[in-house]
């Protein structure tokens, strides 16, 4: 995409816990940077849950460190850490787009989702005013994830009217933040998985060393 496509006026935000950050969510990001037209993508990392309990948990402050070191060598690539310090009860998508959206009244918001969220929107909290707030964008990886992706797409805008969802699309990675947790806890190597930044960062800190 030619830069001067580009707009000022729409950003991509992409919540997780990134516990940690791995190259699949690069991917993403990447993915929705040049095809979705924005100026930005804003990595908005959130405070760990309860389901997240039973094992050690990780830090925000190390959860960050590791997003700085992944991103680093992408100027567009930023990092809010507003669902960080949020008192917990706000500490919710429809809440977070709210409040950008108070901030950035003519900003189009387009919030990036894996494609496996995809079928789970609907139950996130409060899913009508998220589909007003944002535009949603699906990562999927070939045409039969594009027509899976496709049929819940025509569910979501008979159930929502007005919603608004797109597809990008995105060779996949097979890594998750639980797979390089298992690998980190049984000494394997991350090579390919993580940036070499966050493996380093992650054994110098000695995070991931317990199931
Ligand atoms: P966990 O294994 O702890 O559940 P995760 O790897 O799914 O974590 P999250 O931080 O929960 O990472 O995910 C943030 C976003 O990134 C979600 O929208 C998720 O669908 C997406 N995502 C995660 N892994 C990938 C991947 N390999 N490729 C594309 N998108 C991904």
């Amino acid at each position: 995409m030619n830069s001067r496509e580009r707009k000022e006026n729409k950003i991509a935000l992409l919540g997780g816990t990134f516990d940690p950050v791995h190259n699949g969510h690069l991917a993403l990001a990447g993915a929705a940077y040049r095809q979705l037209g924005v100026s930005e993508v804003v990595f908005i990392p959130t405070q760990l849950r309860y389901y997240k309990a039973g094992r050690l948990s990780t830090s925000a402050y190390d959860r960050v460190a590791m997003l700085a070191l992944a991103t680093a060598p992408y100027d567009h690539m930023k990092i809010s850490d507003m669902e960080l310090l949020c008192p917990p009860e706000e500490n919710y998508t429809y809440i977070t787009l709210e409040k950008l959206k108070a901030q950035y009244p003519d900003t189009e918001l387009i919030f990036v989702i894996g494609g496996d969220s995809l079928a789970n929107l609907s139950k996130w909290r409060e899913a009508e005013k998220l589909f007003r707030l944002a535009t949603f964008a699906a990562a999927v990886r070939d045409e039969v994830d594009r027509e899976t992706a496709m049929e819940l797409i025509r569910k979501y805008e008979a159930e929502y009217p007005g919603s608004k969802i797109l597809l990008l699309t995105m060779e996949p990675e097979d890594v998750s933040s639980t797979m390089i947790r298992e690998k980190a806890a049984a000494g394997e190597s991350l090579e390919g998985l993580v940036p070499a930044e966050v493996e380093t960062y992650m054994k110098k800190h000695q995070l991931y060393m317990e199931r």
